[in-house]
């Protein structure tokens, strides 16, 4: 009786196990899904790829699903998958009344940049009927030992106005693409880009590969649109750390220096930059007042310090560090150098050297002989001690003067771009007469560069003397 039981029960259990699956076989006509999993042998070390599709009546689909050893990844990765699926059975079940089948096809592209950073690329194609077809990108970038997925902030710097200028880079190489150009407009190109969390991108070594899905950048053209921006034109965009990241060679990161540097040149090329120098302080007379006056105008200057009144006016020295300005050598004592022993050449600019790096924590760069003498041995001490010397084009001869407005005369008819303008900090007629001397400066389109910015600009090193632009 037990066992008869026990036998009703299991083919009852049976059957109720069979008869919904036949039902639902009957009403949806499923055929269970189909996986296809590639567990062994994977090209990429840190991923495998599984397959899943599904055939119906009403559609198909076949998805392509990495999966990787982080949680995190792999399930953002399956919401966004699942995301997608959803909303193409939300259509299909929308348009019943369509007869023909539909289609759901995603697909990975699989970029292995470096050894740890994937980029993985999905296209996903929906086909409603032959005349309704759409085409999608999705990229997701990320480190497989750390987990952590990249966003477009993680690899360039864009404030606005770079934004602007990638922005720029960007229009002008869809515009090289002859079969879309028709369909492209500009004020759509910035719009579209203007989200920065909304960018489908790539990068790795060669360039900054954008996406863009069917539609979105251009109404009339077919298919995904694809643009790549080579890596030298974005060189200035990109977080520092992306050299190590992209494992840039040392050729490259040598390139890339090179053109950041060269890209900052064109741009002061523009402007009308002079160098404002002051000497022979920092001293209570002159340099808070000139500092005060230097910060209205935002202008940045150069402070050739005597090692002697840095030890006496440490906070001084400080302050014009803080405030963004450049500190320099301008020996201890401030000897005619050209007079004396190479050991007192040694001592006055060591001396000064060392004070400046211990009281602001700043190697200076530059060395200025006082009165401008110099012989070779100064030039030597220089080149060893990987310093610029640096005389002057423009002598305001406020030593001389102390008068307000003949700093003014001399200065103004002098004066051009790249010019480096002699001054001192010690005279207070020198603080007195700078602000109307700023004022017209300014109004004549000058702007105040540090001698070691005027440098870069010119594309000089001083490493034998420099002077600076002279009329
Ligand atoms: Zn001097």
């Amino acid at each position: 009786m037990l066992f008869v039981l026990i036998l009703l029960i299991s083919t009852g259990i049976n059957r109720l196990i069979q008869i919904p699956n036949k039902l639902v076989n009957h009403q949806a006509n499923i055929k269970a899904e189909r996986v296809k999993e590639n567990e062994s042998n994977s090209k990429y070390p840190d991923i495998q790829l599984k397959t899943f599709s599904q055939e119906t009546d009403a559609y198909t689909y076949s998805i392509s699903k990495p999966e990787t050893r982080s949680e995190k990844i792999n399930s953002t990765i399956a919401k966004w998958i699942k995301g997608q699926k959803e909303a193409f059975l939300k259509t299909v079940s929308l348009s019943k009344r369509i007869k023909e089948v539909a289609h759901l096809n995603i697909q990975l592209e699989t970029n292995r940049i470096t050894e740890d950073y994937y980029s993985l690329v999905f296209r996903t194609y929906v086909i409603h009927g032959a005349a309704n077809e759409r085409e999608m990108v999705k990229v997701f970038n990320f480190d497989v030992k750390k987990a952590p997925f990249l966003t477009i902030n993680d690899i360039l710097h864009l404030d606005e106005k770079h934004l602007d200028e990638i922005k720029e880079m960007i229009w002008e190489e869809l515009q090289e693409n002859k079969e879309l150009l028709p369909y492209l407009n500009k004020r759509q190109t910035n719009e579209v880009l203007q989200e920065l969390e909304e960018w489908q991108w790539s990068i790795d070594r060669k360039g900054l590969t954008l996406y863009w899905d069917e539609y979105e950048l251009a109404e009339g053209y077919a298919g995904t649109v694809e643009i790549s921006v080579p890596i030298k034109k974005i060189y200035v965009f990109l977080q520092d750390h992306m050299d190590s990241y992209l494992q840039m060679s040392k050729e490259q990161q040598v390139e890339k220096k090179k053109i950041i540097q060269e890209e900052h040149r064109k741009k002061l090329t523009n402007g009308k930059y002079v160098a404002l120098t002051f000497d022979d302080g920092p001293s209570p007379q002159g340099t808070p007042k000139i500092l005060k006056t230097l910060e209205k105008f935002d202008a940045k200057a150069t402070f050739f310090m005597l090692g002697s009144q840095v030890d006496y006016y440490p906070d001084l020295a400080r302050k014009v560090v803080e405030e963004g300005h450049e500190i320099a050598n301008h020996t201890n004592s401030h000897p005619n150098l050209s007079k004396m022993s190479d050991a007192i050449i040694k001592k006055e600019l060591d001396y000064t050297n060392e004070k400046i790096k211990e009281v602001t924590g700043i190697s200076p760069s530059l060395i200025r002989p006082p009165y401008g003498i110099y012989n070779d041995n100064v030039i030597k001490y220089a080149k060893e001690n990987n310093q610029s010397t640096i005389l002057w084009s423009v002598d305001s001869l406020d030593w001389k003067n102390r008068n307000g407005s003949a700093i003014q005369k001399i200065v103004q008819n002098e004066i051009t771009p790249g010019a480096i303008v002699l001054l001192h900090d010690i005279h207070s007629t020198t603080a007195d007469a700078l602000p109307k001397l700023l004022k017209t400066l300014k109004q004549a389109g000058y702007q105040f560069i540090t001698v070691s910015q005027l440098l870069d600009w010119k594309g000089k090193n001083g490493i034998s003397l420099y002077y600076g632009s002279t009329k």
